[in-house]
């Protein structure tokens, strides 16, 4: 059962993943406050819809995560206009596929900042709040990269691996306060992250789209199927359940057994 009353931050929700997490806690019952880029009429229909299909409060914020001082900026609207987060889903998120010798010194930077830096800053800006309430949920968006490597992607790896240790430190730090921290390791979602990466690695390996798809990305699942962003959304709600209480510092895969190999 979830908890009634709380407002939920999802980092890089106007789109994939991020978006069926929102879609899924509003329905839920929480207030949401949606983050990420793209058009604003669509960002705006996608906050008005989830307000009044389920009868929540809807914001939006257009923070740009790579700058700490807009991340301050958004935790300060979630004070004044939401009471503040009970619910932190750090899920924004980039990916760049190249050889580390090549791979370009402004995307590393941008990878590590958004992928990893981002979830520093919403956590040390959330955790106050939660504690004061003696409830709270942190969800980091993780993967499969977390636990195990692919070539060309030295940055998201690194970040993902480094988030997995950020998440551990706030289990231990929020656990006697009601605070519950994890991360979830989804495998490949057919997402437009992942379409850009299709062709990246086809460019870098030299492959056309079909053979990544078969065999680079399906090849890693052993499901031989994607998994689906309702499905990682399914997750996410059952780790704000009271149900999932005790589930607290764990890195959880939907991997379809990618990294059962
Ligand atoms: P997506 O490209 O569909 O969505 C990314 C979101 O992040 C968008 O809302 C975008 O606007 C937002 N964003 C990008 N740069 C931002 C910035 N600087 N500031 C704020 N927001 C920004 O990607 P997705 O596939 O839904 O990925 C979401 C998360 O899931 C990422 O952390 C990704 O690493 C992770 N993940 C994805 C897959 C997959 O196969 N798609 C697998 C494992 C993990």
């Amino acid at each position: 059962m979830m908890p009634s009353g709380k407002t939920a931050l999802v980092t890089g929700s106007t789109s994939g993943i991020g978006k069926a997490i929102a879609t899924r806690l509003a329905r839920q019952g929480c207030n949401i406050i949606l983050n990420g880029f793209g058009e604003e009429a669509a960002i705006e229909a996608e906050r008005a819809g989830l307000a009044k299909e389920f009868g929540v409060k809807a914001g939006y914020s257009g923070a740009d995560l790579t700058h700490p001082d807009a991340i301050e900026g958004m935790m300060h609207y979630a004070a004044r206009d939401f009471g503040g987060v009970d619910i932190l889903v750090n899920n924004a998120g980039v990916q760049h596929v190249a050889p580390i010798e090549e791979f370009p010194v402004a995307k590393w930077d941008l990878i590590i900042a958004l992928n990893l830096t981002a979830a520093f800053h919403t956590t040390r800006m959330a955790l106050p709040g939660m504690k004061a309430k003696g409830w709270g949920r942190i969800i980091n968006m993780g993967s499969a990269h977390a636990k195990v490597a692919s070539p060309y992607k030295s940055a998201y790896v690194t970040a993902k691996h480094g988030l997995a240790g950020l998440t551990k430190v706030t289990a231990l730090e929020g656990a006697k306060h009601g605070v519950r921290c994890n991360l979830i390791c989804p495998g490949y979602v057919h997402t437009p992250l992942v379409d850009g990466q299709i062709a990246d690695t086809a460019k870098a390996r030299g492959l056309t789209r079909d053979q990544v798809i078969e065999d680079v990305i399906l090849k890693a699942q052993p499901t031989k199927e994607f998994v689906t962003v309702e499905q990682i959304a399914g997750f996410a709600a059952f780790l704000c359940s009271t149900d999932a209480d005790q589930i607290n510092g764990a890195e959880l895969s939907i991997d379809g057994g990618w990294t059962a190999e």
